[in-house]
């Protein structure tokens, strides 16, 4: 495989549109941005090396990123060019109503009249829990649509440090993979409020506003914890290691038979939360305990830090549980717990 070739084949209209191989492809698949994919072509493959081109597209989805520029030539459904995941995928049941399925991102955009709004359609009305989704789908694409230019969309390549694709980074990509990639379907759990999923995303990237990155950025302010007022604030400390946030973790871990190591970052906690889960009826709720405490320990930080309001420990351990409780009421039928069991029998929801 060529992979000097799928690479120019996915940067599509970019500084290669002229050459003879680019021209080529468009005239047998089309110029529309979803069209190049190989699952949207109907057509027979016709050569061994467009099924070659097809069957390594993936490596240069999981490692670019869309830069939004004129937006003609990203597709709205089919290309990431928000979050990590095409919003086909994300968000389904829209994806299978949307009548735009093929539609660029500026397509989607209506600039008249100013501000300019998005312009999506579906095939019928979307109602009760279709509601939802869409206000998920605006979260994730931002009420607002995003500024368009006059500049040529691109790629830009994760793997190399100036973002441009390079055949060696590949190369070295596929020869010693990570260990681990980006725990993608932990962070963006649909049963969690999308902009809870956003701060745990940002928290993972070390991106959240705590005092280390405020001065990353310029801000001349002190480096001390709100909540143990001992050490730096960064993500990690914050949510994990500091000694209040330890005692709300230790407060909702279940205790029979645990001995609970923090890992050292948030990304950790993602990775490996999965593979801890306990048995019993508050299996369930797994999934969703360190999205609660996390945002419960924010909420907390930022009441001290701009309200002057300070909670103990166990009373957020009380806010992880309501909010556990009321995204186990949303996400199951069967999810029959009152608040006061949550508070008193904490622990056997988690016996076998
Ligand atoms: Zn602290």
């Amino acid at each position: 495989m060529n992979s000097s070739l799928l690479a120019k084949w996915c940067w599509r209209f970019g500084s290669e549109k002229d050459q003879l191989w680019c021209q080529v492809i468009i005239l047998k698949y089309g110029n529309t941005p979803s069209s190049w994919y190989p699952e949207q072509v109907k057509t027979p493959h016709g050569t061994s090396l467009w099924k070659s081109i097809a069957a390594h597209a993936h490596i240069i989805f999981k490692n670019s990123a869309f830069k939004v520029g004129v937006g003609t030539n990203i597709s709205f459904w089919f290309d990431v060019w928000c979050g990590h995941a095409r919003l086909k995928d994300s968000f389904p049941s829209l994806y299978k109503l949307s009548r735009q399925k093929k539609e660029s991102l500026a397509t989607l955009i209506s600039l008249q009249p100013s501000p300019p709004s998005w312009n999506l359609i579906f095939s019928e009305r979307i109602e009760d829990t279709g509601i939802g989704h869409l206000a998920d789908l605006l979260f994730s694409i931002g009420a607002v649509p995003p500024l368009l230019s006059t500049v040529d969309d691109s790629r830009s390549w994760k793997l190399s440090p100036n973002g441009t694709f390079s055949v060696k980074s590949t190369y070295e990509s596929l020869s010693h993979p990570a260990v681990s990639d980006f725990p993608v379907k932990f962070v963006w759990n649909r049963h969690i409020p999308p902009k809870i999923c956003f701060f745990v995303w940002s928290a993972c990237l070390n991106k959240i506003p705590t005092i280390d990155t405020l001065r990353k950025r310029g801000m001349c302010i002190p480096n001390c914890c709100y909540l143990c007022g001992r050490n730096n604030e960064s993500a990690s400390h914050l949510l994990l290691h500091c000694n209040y946030s330890k005692e709300v973790w230790n407060l909702i871990l279940p205790h029979s038979g645990w001995s609970w190591v923090f890992p050292e970052s948030v990304e950790g906690v993602a990775h490996s939360w999965s593979f801890l889960a306990p048995h019993g009826t508050g299996r369930k709720i797994w999934p969703f305990i360190p999205f609660a405490i996390m945002w419960s320990t924010w909420l907390e930080r930022n009441n001290r830090a701009f309200n002057n309001i300070a909670k103990s420990p166990l009373k957020v351990s009380i806010d992880v549980k309501a909010l556990l409780l009321s995204w186990g009421w949303a996400a199951f039928i069967d999810f029959r717990f009152r608040l006061d069991h949550l508070i008193f029998s904490w622990d056997s929801l988690f016996l076998p």
